[in-house]
């Protein structure tokens, strides 16, 4: 069976050693005559699978102890509820930067929870760059200031983190996470769900400095309750436990690797590559402001949509799977996370080349 070059935006590739090494254990961890998705996650197994995971999520973002790491499950989207919940305390208000639609629905959620305010926003230019943090409204009162480091349906990414001060900054990373090395000290808290870069759906990890747990509302759920998680290790209930256990495989294939500085040269030169060929080529655009434009996910348009849905077809026989963008925008999405080799994307460069050459 030959596998497709995976362009989607999420779930989206992994590793094929991964896949590899976790069928290889499917039926029998390690000889115990069990699949990891029958076992306990109280049993010892399960325990040090675990523990070994965080330990080398830790080692590869440089998380120090003065972070909490939790798996939990719900996705980023239950994040967007969970942050207020847990880190807005006596605070009046928290602050937002709107960068596209992430954000926009982090913004909207927290907007039940607390006083939640819009410190700046790119929504008049089409959700196209990033405002300059000069102009950022940020209160002093404000619990946190809430990014979103990169947009996965507008492929606009802070190649920076925004100096906030002494208010704790905020990050959904689930689209960049992992990409390359990231500031975790720069952070007060940052959420990811797996599937875009990390390992299957179904977990999301949170990093948060233990100095702001204490402070959830007393209706917080318990299962989204960063300090009730913490203490019980993630598994206050049922973790998520394969999605765990997979990510854990990713987590140890990108340390025997280089770790995540080789990682994001790899990734740079990926992006720098397609967007070098787009911008170059008089029959594809890519609408983004050059200095925000995303690692991960690479928008682009093709001179005449009315050719849109051959562009798919022949882009899916060519192999070349998941171009399509997100339906709120239309257009064309490249992911091109982690588990996308450069080779894929050498593919697809080749592929638009050579259906410009046919349609322009
Ligand atoms: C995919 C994504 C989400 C939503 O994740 P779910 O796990 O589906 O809730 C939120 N934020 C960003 C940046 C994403 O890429």
């Amino acid at each position: 069976m030959a596998r497709i070059h995976n362009f989607g935006a999420g779930p989206a590739a992994l590793p094929e050693a991964v896949l590899e090494e976790a069928r290889h254990e499917l039926l029998d961890w390690k000889g115990r005559g069990l699949s990891i998705m029958e076992m306990s996650h109280r049993s010892q197994a399960f325990g040090e699978i675990a523990a070994a995971a965080e330990a080398d999520l830790r080692e590869l973002l440089g998380i120090g102890d003065d972070y909490a790491v939790l798996f939990l499950q719900g996705g980023a989207t239950t994040q967007f509820a969970a942050v207020p919940l847990n880190l807005v305390g006596d605070a009046p208000a928290a602050d937002y930067v709107l960068t596209g639609s992430w954000s926009k629905k982090a913004f909207a959620e927290a907007g039940r929870f607390t006083n939640a305010r819009i410190a700046a926003t790119s929504e008049e230019d089409g959700w196209r760059s990033i405002p300059a943090r000069a102009g950022w409204k940020v209160g002093d009162d404000a619990a946190y200031v809430h990014i979103t480091p990169n947009e996965t349906i507008g492929g606009v990414e802070y190649h920076g983190v925004p100096d906030v001060g002494a208010v704790p900054l905020v990050g959904d990373v689930s689209s960049t996470i992992l990409s390359r090395p990231m500031a975790v000290d720069r952070y007060g808290c940052f959420y990811a769900g797996a599937q875009k870069n990390m390992g299957p759906a179904g977990v999301t990890v949170v990093g948060v400095r233990r100095d702001l747990l204490g402070r959830a509302r007393a209706d917080t759920p318990m299962a989204i309750d960063y300090t009730k998680q913490a203490q019980a290790g993630s598994m206050l209930n049922t973790p998520p436990c394969w999605a765990w256990y997979v990510c854990g495989l990713v987590f140890r294939q990108l340390l025997d690797g280089g770790g995540l500085e080789a990682m994001g040269r790899i990734n740079q030169r990926k992006a720098e590559k397609l967007y070098a060929y787009l911008d170059a080529a008089d029959f594809y655009g890519n609408p983004v402001d050059p200095a925000a434009r995303s690692w991960m996910n690479v928008p682009f348009l093709l001179g005449r949509n009315e050719l849109d849905a051959a562009f798919l077809s022949e882009a899916e026989e060519a192999g070349l799977h998941g171009l399509k963008g997100h339906r709120s925008v239309g257009g064309m999405r490249a992911s091109i996370y982690n588990a996308t080799p450069e080779a894929a994307v050498d593919a697809l460069i080749a592929f638009l080349q050579e259906f410009a050459a046919r349609n322009a």
